[in-house]
């Protein structure tokens, strides 16, 4: 009949509510695209057909009693691993929390289930979300659907892989200084990072809760729109304090078009050294696009945006250090035995437990919050990041958006990138969002002339402006071209019966 990775998740739901196809008949392609593709993916690693079915098996039976079904109903949808959901483990791809079981639902993933998606699984990511590349995940590299020799990006690599290889329709992520758009970036899908505060973080296991934001990844932009009414629309979380009222319907101006809108672009950016000339000229592409459709291209400056990465890089760890602090073994977690006391098993547990850059962090976190050091480093960070914030306000003075790079450069190879400081330059463009915690989206713009792989830009608006973003993005994807599924996976096992 078809492949499931042919429809978009408004189709698929399409599709559900006319009775074109089943819920049950959808789970079982995606499971078996899953299975089909997987082996050489590795985005997975936890596939809760069970779940996936049972979910399925209510929405073909609410069908079938002739109950309305919900936005998303049928829709199959892949759950980052740091991202509780009650009957599976939550292990943020980290040997101390190999075994952890989820007692409870994080509100992101309940208010995707109750938009009627399937749960098709957990997927990979570097080890408690501290990466570009998911290759510190403590169980298995992920490998980017477009070539395989190379990286997703990260830290959610499964989730943007997933979407990528068709595996399933809608992805969920969490960003804490770029990686939602990186992975969208290097995997050529849709990527949103929302404002702070849009979207809970309850249940979200917490890298730097400053800076956290939970988003989804999607082939189309109406498909991410669909998740971002499903993760607010039931309006703010009272379980996480930061999360707030976002009353907005994020598909009801997709297709307003950019005619009249003031788009900023950033000299300094463009001219940045480590911008690869296909990602800047494909981005120029993007803004010349914009311009045609009506938008005026402006020029704008956000002078303190080179002190972003240090700063993040003083704030997350800082954040992390106190947040891994549980993982002692003792209250979570891998547990070390025959230990002569508690001190001793805690230390041997989070020695053994945690790898190398997940310590790398906690070790920096816990200097730059030491007596002496605090002042300098951490004082100066945050100073950054009200300079960075400002700048953001006054560039919004003049634009509505403002267009970039959402990663420097095409996925990189599979250890190609062993300096973690050279690893940590990946977040160039994504990180001072997180700092200054307004939205931002990455749409992909086909591919790359020099490298063959995907490309793409970034679109940054004003603190819950991020509807807007959508209507940007949907602007350059009518002009690109939505998302395709990486053709090495495309109709390999998963069609519809
Ligand atoms: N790559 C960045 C880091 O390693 C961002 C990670 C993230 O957003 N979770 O910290």
């Amino acid at each position: 009949m078809a492949w499931i990775d042919s429809l978009s998740a408004a189709q698929i739901a399409a599709g559900v509510v006319a009775g074109e196809f089943g819920a049950t008949e959808v789970a079982r392609a995606s499971l078996d695209a899953v299975e089909c593709r997987d082996a050489e993916v590795g985005a997975f690693l936890q596939v809760s057909a069970d779940a996936a079915l049972e979910a399925a098996a209510r929405i073909d039976a609410s069908r079938a009693a002739g109950d309305p079904l919900p936005p998303l109903a049928g829709v199959p949808l892949a759950i980052k691993d740091n991202m509780n959901l009650a009957g599976t483990r939550t292990t943020c791809a980290s040997q101390m929390l190999a075994s952890y079981e989820s007692v409870y639902t994080a509100t992101c993933v309940q208010r995707m289930l109750d938009a009627g998606c399937l749960p098709i699984g957990k997927v990979n990511m570097d080890e408690f979300a501290f990466g570009s590349s998911t290759e510190n995940s403590a169980f298995h590299p992920t490998n980017n659907p477009w070539d395989l020799e190379r990286v997703p990006g990260g830290s959610s690599g499964g989730s943007a892989a997933a979407v990528a290889a068709g595996e399933v329709a809608l992805s969920l992520g969490s960003d804490t200084g770029g990686s939602i758009r990186q992975p969208a970036s290097f995997c050529g899908v849709v990527g949103m990072k929302p404002t702070y505060g849009a979207v809970s973080r309850y249940g979200v296991v917490a890298f730097g809760s400053s800076l956290d934001q939970v988003g989804p990844f999607g082939r189309t932009v109406e498909d991410v729109a669909l998740a971002m009414n499903a993760l607010t629309a039931p309006g703010r979380d009272p379980l996480d304090g930061t999360s707030q009222e976002f009353a907005v319907d994020f598909c009801e101006h997709l297709d307003d078009g950019v005619t009249g809108r003031r788009v900023g672009v950033v000299p300094a950016l463009m001219e940045a050294e480590g911008l690869a000339p296909e990602v800047r000229r494909a981005v120029e592409r993007a803004a010349a696009q914009l311009e045609q459709q009506g938008a005026q291209v402006v020029e704008v400056e956000l002078p303190h945006l080179d002190a972003a990465i240090a700063a993040y890089y003083v704030i997350g760890p800082a954040e992390a250090f106190s947040n891994l602090a549980r993982f002692d073994g003792i209250r979570y977690g891998y547990q070390e035995e025959d230990c002569a006391n508690l001190a001793q098993q805690s230390a041997l547990s989070r020695a053994h437990g945690f790898g190398r850059e997940a310590k790398r962090r906690q070790m920096l976190g816990a200097y730059l919050l030491s007596s002496g050091v605090y002042d300098k480093y951490y004082y100066a960070a945050q100073k950054a990041r009200t300079m960075i914030t400002r700048d953001y306000a006054r560039a919004f003075e003049q634009v509505d958006a403002i267009l970039m790079p959402a990663a420097p450069r095409t996925a990189f190879k599979h250890g190609e990138l062993s300096d973690p400081t050279q690893m940590y330059l990946s977040d160039l463009y994504t990180i001072s969002l997180n700092i200054a915690g307004n939205g931002g989206i990455s749409v992909p713009l086909g591919l790359g002339e020099d490298s063959g792989l995907p490309v793409s830009a970034q679109l940054v608006a004003p603190a819950f402006h991020d509807r807007e973003l959508l209507t940007y993005a949907r602007a350059l994807e009518v002009a690109f071209g939505a998302a395709p599924v990486a053709p090495a996976c495309a109709q390999k096992g998963g069609e519809l019966a």
